[in-house]
């Protein structure tokens, strides 16, 4: 069904390029504008610099959240699926994995999403791959606590830069239009979207829009002067070779993470979170800190020399976080409809498909065609 409504998305992230879908999907006429493309590669663009995976963030008390992770397991699983069915689909880059959560202390929130994924259970520090962790930091006198609690599922990893060209060409399959263009972020933003809907008609011919979607990531700090919305740096390490499981391990100050990319013979190994952290070049101190936690855990990656990781590249990418909360929302600026969806921090991704939806049910309230996204 088409509602012949055309709607704008600002930004080509993860989160505007799976709204874009999604509204087209759902009927509207969808141009996406964005600096940066899938392709691209700027400390402005989060989604490329992603490990990523599914391992939820929010906390039970964050309803909203958690139902934008448990959407996107169940969505994603699906795309898995049907790829496994018919290997002529063009592949998505995602992958079900073996995944496991390690702890050196019990932590002390809920595990809510057990009952929601494949094959949970708990591990105590006499399961592998604990006891192999602990047994090799021992031998390597690492200076480092026992692992003393895990967690074990099936989750999803994600080759990015291939799920990043997955969602926009299935966006064009459907129409959708993506322009690049940086879009003024000194004047109000009213003038901004008029600025930005004469850009659209001259270069696509396409009419006035019925509504914005605001999907700029950390852009929204000065596009729409949001000063909740504040950098979560991470840096990690791009190295050859594609660990066989993702292992996130958590101790007091530090974190240890592998996350395969599938199909690209490489994994990311993180890698830190550092608050209000702007600064894009990597720090080779925490480098070193990287590979030697990680040694520990992937021991099927040292394959370079003295019984070292191969090393492809090391970089920092910027989480968008907003003290609040992801901010997907609609609001009237000037005469213009515009639907809000950033600020999703560390997980844009296992978000992504919760959130989208919620966008096109925004999207259809603003412009009078509620109900379409219900079949999403
Ligand atoms: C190291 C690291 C590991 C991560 N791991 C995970 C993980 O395992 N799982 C997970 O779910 N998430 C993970 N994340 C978080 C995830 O990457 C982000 O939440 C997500 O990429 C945010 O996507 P976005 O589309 O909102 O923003 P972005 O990807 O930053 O996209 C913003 C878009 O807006 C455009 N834009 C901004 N301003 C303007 C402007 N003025 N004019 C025109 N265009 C503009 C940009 O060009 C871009 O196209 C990780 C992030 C990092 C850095």
């Amino acid at each position: 069904m088409s509602t012949e409504k055309h709607v704008v998305v600002l930004g080509a992230g993860v989160t505007g390029l799976t709204s874009a879908l999604f509204l087209a999907e759902a009927g509207y006429k969808v141009t996406v504008v964005a600096a940066h493309v899938p392709g691209d590669s700027s400390i402005e663009y989060t989604s490329p610099w992603a490990g990523a995976h599914w391992l939820p963030h929010a906390r039970a008390n964050e309803p909203v959240i958690c139902d934008w992770d448990v959407q996107t397991y169940e969505h994603w699983l699906g795309i898995i699926r049907r790829e496994e069915e018919d290997p002529t689909l063009p592949p998505s880059g995602l992958k079900q994995i073996d995944s496991y959560e390690l702890w050196d202390k019990n932590p002390n929130y809920e595990i809510w999403y057990a009952p929601h994924v494949e094959a949970f259970r708990t591990l105590s520090a006499s399961h592998k791959p604990i006891s192999a962790i602990n047994e090799k930091a021992s031998l390597a006198s690492a200076d480092l606590p026992e692992i003393q609690h895990g967690a074990y599922y099936k989750a999803m990893c994600i080759n990015v830069p291939r799920f990043l060209l997955y969602l926009q060409e299935r966006a064009t399959s459907l129409g959708v239009r993506v322009l690049k263009a940086h879009l003024p972020t000194h004047g109000v933003l009213s003038a901004t979207l008029s600025g930005t809907a004469d850009f659209v008609r001259l270069e696509t011919g396409r009419p006035k829009p019925a509504c914005f979607v605001n999907a700029t990531g950390l852009g929204a700090k000065k596009l729409c002067g949001d000063d909740a919305m504040y950098p979560i740096r991470g840096q990690t390490v791009l190295v050859k070779g594609e660990a066989r499981s993702t292992i996130t391990r958590v101790g007091d100050g530090y974190r240890a993470y592998c996350i395969p990319r599938p199909g690209s013979g490489t994994t990311i190994l993180g890698g830190t979170k550092e608050e209000g952290v702007w600064d894009e070049t990597p720090d080779a101190r925490v480098t070193e800190q990287i590979l030697r936690l990680n040694a520990l855990q992937v021991p099927e990656l040292l394959t370079g020399p003295e019984w070292g990781f191969e090393v492809v590249s090391v970089q920092c990418g910027l989480r968008p976080a907003r003290r609040g909360g992801p901010r997907v929302e609609r609001e009237k600026v000037g005469d213009w409809e515009i639907v809000h969806a950033y600020g999703h921090a560390g997980a844009g991704y296992q978000n992504s498909v919760g959130s989208a939806r919620l966008v096109v049910e925004l999207v259809g309230e603003g412009v009078g065609a509620k109900g379409l996204a219900a079949k999403l």
